[in-house]
């Protein structure tokens, strides 16, 4: 593969064209980050101006004279196709952390007579802390890991009540099969829950397709919200009548502004709201969500798996740079994961170089990929930049020691 081919997919490539509508980067750096935050949306800047502009005018009138409330549904419903969703089954807010709260005690409470709940001992550490805490705080249930690498599917028997499971692994990108696993705990009567935070955005999710009953998932990463954008939470239409929330507040009530005592879930996904939107936030997360409308994701998505198969080959050719990721990019999410054991120079060598990628302990050297504003070429700078600091050893030097802590 040479840059010449790759300047050729790009020049072919039916989204190219999306990567004008992000705001450039550093003058030089090559972006790569899979973890903290994806690139800028081009409108961005102007909607979060617009947004403090109606502040700035309408003051306590925004709320009812604007339509900052109704963010959080509009923007589910810009979001839902994306991760496979028809309309009224998504709302964005909150964090990840606190939307796996409110899908596991969810789901907790409509299987009450079940006592597991199954999950991965390699799991986001924030998805172990949450279930624990939660499940320590209920009482009468318990958390059963499946070690590192082995099957959570052979955990599931008919005393599990939720399958709990991040779609991919954080350090290997490697996918689980989300259809298959989410029939297996439901023909023994188990709810599941999919935290979506290294999928959506990246690859194709089909969570309606594939009859899911909870998902979750961040809007920094592949979704491109801005720093510490709104996550968001799904879950099956035929469920929502059923969900009484755990952590209820009058964002989710019925009737928020005639602010009855008691309280009344409202109708739908919107019963997952808590407290008031975080409108700024919120502006700047629907110019990202904006980007995937009228888009033809299934190009897109099969740009994100030629992106990804690039790295695989491109890296191949590297001396002692090894693979993390699966090599089948149907068994990846959304950044391609390579090794070494001074991973953690390796990334501050290659920050020093221009391109940024992002490590996670022991070994791995991530490259996030997003199928609206990458480019082949830009994969091709990378990976040679990273031959070049493999043969000339430029990682060993001592400034690169400690690595970086993002
Ligand atoms: C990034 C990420 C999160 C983020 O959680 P927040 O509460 O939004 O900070 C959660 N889970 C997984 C698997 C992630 O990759």
């Amino acid at each position: 593969m040479t840059r010449e081919e790759c300047l050729a997919r790009d020049r072919a490539d039916p989204l190219a064209g999306l990567a004008a509508r992000f705001a450039p980067g550093a003058e030089g750096t090559l972006y790569f980050d899979a973890n903290s935050v994806g690139a800028t949306p081009r409108a961005a800047p102007a909607a979060m101006a617009a947004m403090l502009e109606q502040w700035r005018h309408l003051r306590r009138r925004g709320w009812s004279e604007s339509d900052w409330l109704a963010a959080p549904r509009r923007l589910g419903d810009k979001l839902a196709p994306v991760i496979g969703a028809a309309l009224g089954q998504v709302v964005v807010g909150d964090t990840t952390s606190v939307n796996l709260f409110k899908a596991l005690a969810a789901a907790l409470a409509m299987r009450p007579d079940r006592r597991k709940v199954v999950g991965e001992a390699a799991a986001f550490p924030t998805d172990l802390y949450v279930a624990e805490r939660l499940i320590a705080g209920l009482g009468g249930r318990e958390l059963v890991l499946a070690p590192d690498g082995a099957d959570p599917a052979a955990l599931i028997d008919g005393d599990t009540a939720v399958l709990y499971l991040s779609h991919v692994d954080y350090r290997t990108a490697r996918m689980h099969d989300l259809k298959a696993l989410t029939a297996r705990a439901q023909a023994v009567g188990a709810l599941v829950i999919w935290d979506l935070s290294h999928s959506a955005g990246a690859v194709a999710i089909g969570l309606d397709a594939a009859n899911a009953d909870f998902a979750v998932g961040c809007g920094y990463k592949y979704l491109c919200g801005g720093p510490g954008a709104p996550a968001y939470i799904y879950a099956a239409h035929r469920h929502h009548d059923a969900i009484r929330p755990l952590l209820a507040g009058w964002m989710g009530h019925a009737r928020t502004f005639d602010f009855p005592l008691a309280y009344e879930p409202a109708p739908g996904i919107g019963r997952f709201q808590v407290g008031t939107p975080a409108v700024l936030a919120h502006a700047v997360m629907e110019t990202a969500l904006d980007l995937w409308a009228g888009i033809d994701l299934h190009a897109a998505f099969a740009k994100h798996a030629a992106l990804g198969d690039l790295v695989v080959t491109l890296a191949n050719g590297i001396d002692g740079i090894g693979l993390a990721s699966p090599s089948d990019a149907r068994e990846r999410g959304g950044f391609v994961a390579l090794r070494h054991p001074n991973a953690a120079s390796i990334v501050a060598a290659l920050g020093a170089a221009g391109v940024v990628a992002s490590h996670r302990p022991p070994d791995s050297i991530r490259f996030g990929l997003s199928p609206l504003y990458h480019r082949h070429v830009e994969v091709f700078d990378a990976m040679t930049r990273l031959g070049a600091i493999m043969r000339d050893g430029a990682w060993r030097d001592p400034q690169f020691a400690k690595g970086s802590k993002i």
